[in-house]
């Protein structure tokens, strides 16, 4: 795609009815590209493709990425955000996350292989693990323990990158890794397990905010419109990364429970529960390749993006009442 910013080009996303997906969806057809999105709507939902179809530039796909894939009219470039983000999610289909990561990831680069389409892959900052360097740039190789119960998305992740730098090594296939880090935002599942949603809605149902150990484990959190962005311009650009993709402004998990609690003017309580495995206790991306390479770093501010999300819950909740 290097070199044609701005013309429209056929996009295919895999995963794109997921959280990310979906704003990622609605943005490519806001910037006038056709999109196929294919998506097994494991953790997905339709909803967040409402109205895309109207564009008359939008094709959905029921399909597992593991199945293989058939596809009609070659696609100009291919984002692979297919496999479940969340702890919750992905503890429930540890195998599906393996097979997903793996065998998935395989498919869209072999298609990506075929065809000459740009391929931009989704991985994570769990490929860090509990990083032993603080905070964390591209060149640290990661703390990850391959046995324990979320080794299944860490490892599946790490998979998919050695993958890409494989295709991109042997065939010459133009791959981008992103290495994304906590994004947050409307179109999350309310019961999807991350720290976030939980939160808001613990705190709109005046139940108490659980932490998970002391709560000085920190998180940096992305905005997700910020987080689409970063993939735009990986779509745009031909660097085959990995990029951190993230805010670096770190905070303890207490002090996200006590500004969701202010923002939502809840009464709600904090709970200590115990720590969970594995949990990682600082996460921070350094993102200076980001903004060299991508022109990139996330402009949203941290109250101002929770606000949008806690109305987003707050209409959610106000839905099912009717
Ligand atoms: P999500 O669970 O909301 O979306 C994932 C989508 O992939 C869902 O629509 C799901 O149905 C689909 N999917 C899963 N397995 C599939 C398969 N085998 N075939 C076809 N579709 C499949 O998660 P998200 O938060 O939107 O994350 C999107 C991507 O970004 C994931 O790859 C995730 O690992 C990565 N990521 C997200 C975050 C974050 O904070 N949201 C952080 C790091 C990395």
């Amino acid at each position: 795609m290097a070199g044609t910013e701005g013309r429209p080009r056929r996009i295919l996303v895999a995963g794109g009815a997921g959280f990310v997906g979906g704003h990622l969806c609605a943005r490519l057809l806001a910037d006038g590209h056709s999109v196929l999105c294919v998506d097994n709507l494991s953790t997905g939902r339709l909803r967040n493709l409402d109205g895309f179809v109207e564009t008359g530039r939008f094709d959905f796909v029921e399909a597992d990425i593991v199945d293989g894939l058939a596809i009609a009219e070659p696609p100009d470039a291919i984002v692979n955000l297919a496999s479940p983000a969340s702890p919750p999610d992905y503890l429930r289909a540890p195998i599906a996350t393996l097979r997903t990561g793996s065998v998935g990831t395989l498919t869209l680069l072999e298609l990506a292989r075929a065809t000459g389409a740009r391929l931009v892959h989704a991985s994570t900052s769990e490929v860090y693990g509990d990083p032993l360097t603080h905070p964390q740039a591209e060149e640290y190789w990661g703390n990850v323990n391959p046995i324990g119960p979320r080794a299944v998305y860490d490892e599946s992740k790490r998979f998919g990158e050695a993958a890409c730098a494989a295709f991109a090594r042997e065939y010459g296939t133009n791959c981008g890794i992103v290495r994304i880090f906590n994004t947050y935002g409307p179109g999350m599942r309310s019961d999807d397990g991350r720290l976030v949603p939980n939160m808001i809605m613990q705190a709109l149902t005046g139940e108490p905010l659980t932490i998970h150990g002391s709560g000085e484990q920190t998180r940096s959190l992305c905005y997700v419109e910020d987080t689409v962005d970063a993939l735009v311009r990986m779509i745009e650009r031909d660097h085959r990364g990995p990029v951190n993709v993230g805010n670096p402004v770190e905070l303890p998990v207490h002090r996200v429970a006590t500004l969701v609690k202010e923002l939502t003017g809840s009464a709600s309580s904090l709970t200590f529960l115990p720590a969970l495995a594995d949990d990682p206790r600082r996460r921070k991306p350094v993102i200076d390749l980001a903004e060299r390479a991508l022109g990139w770093w996330p402009r949203t501010d941290l109250r101002a993006g929770l606000r949008k999300t806690i109305a987003f819950f707050a209409g959610e909740r106000e839905v099912l009442r009717r």
